[in-house]
């Protein structure tokens, strides 16, 4: 649904001062989304390069391939992280080759405190910034802007305002940056190159992780003692905002806990669309 659409959706609003305030109404949202940004788009001989380069790095170790992007790419080279066990393995090998990559968490503001607290413990650990980079508006304004928690009825839309926008803009000063994606999480990860052209949001994306599996991630983090986020040990294979997530039964899929009763299972940073 679109924004404009969106816009004219009957609503329940405490703050409105449309007339009936308890009664279901419409008004203009205060959020509107800014103009789609014009990325860059490479030609093609840099996209035959960035190919080559990455069925190089097919059999390239991690640390390898962060060197390989650190010595093409710093310091217009950038990390997003939320702290899954992919996320947090990379910082920790990042740690050791170049700390002074910007790494940035995506602050929706409905996060858990343990993943809140968690990027405390990492900072501290291995001694490098990780920046929180927030959305516009605060959680509140945010919410009284659109009658309610968006997450409920437009958790596209809610991701879009509270992920997307924020990504754009730190990406949009980046040459390239990291992912923490593994080819075995979803139908829209198996395809994941090593390095690629990111076209949504025009820069390049370099997965150092994406033929590992969870396993294999799995016991690098416990033989090095990399911290992890404890919702992990309760039941949380994959976290994301709190009121999006729930733990899994045993023989779920790791990303079954994720928007539990809608169609959606990406927030859209690593789809194409
Ligand atoms: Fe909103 Fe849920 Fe997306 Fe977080 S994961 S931005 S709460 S829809």
């Amino acid at each position: 649904m679109s924004i404009a659409t969106m816009s004219q959706k009957p609503h329940h609003c405490s703050g409105c001062s449309a007339s009936g305030k308890d009664s279901p109404h419409s008004h203009t949202p205060a959020i509107t989304a800014p103009p789609k940004p014009q990325v860059r788009e490479p030609d093609a001989e840099e996209l035959e390069w960035l190919q080559q380069q990455s069925l190089a790095l097919e059999d390239a170790s991690p640390e390898e391939i962060l060197t390989w992007a650190v010595e093409k790419y710093h310091p217009k080279l950038t990390m997003a992280t939320a702290f899954g066990p992919e996320g947090c393995l990379i910082l920790s090998m990042l740690a050791k080759i170049e700390p002074e990559v910007y790494i940035f968490n995506l602050d929706t503001g409905y996060q858990f405190q343990e993943t809140l607290d968690l990027r405390d413990r990492m900072a501290a650990h291995y001694g490098m910034e990780i920046v929180l980079e927030q959305p516009e508006l605060p959680v509140e304004q945010f919410e009284a802007a659109n009658g309610g928690p968006m997450y409920q009825s437009e958790p596209d839309q809610c991701c879009f305002h509270r992920k997307i926008v924020v990504l754009r803009r730190v990406l949009a000063e980046y040459d390239a940056w990291f992912s923490g994606i593994r080819r075995d999480q979803s139908p829209y990860r198996a395809n994941a190159p090593i390095v690629g052209w990111d076209k949504k949001f025009g820069l390049v994306k370099i997965s150092p992780l994406a033929n590992w599996t969870k396993e294999r991630v799995w016991k690098r983090i416990v033989d090095e003692k990399v911290p992890y986020n404890p919702l992990h040990d309760q039941g949380y294979p994959s976290v994301g905002c709190q009121p999006c997530t729930r733990p899994v039964a045993a023989g779920e899929h790791e990303r079954a806990g994720r928007w539990t009763g809608t169609a959606k299972t990406e927030c859209g940073l690593h789809t194409a669309d």
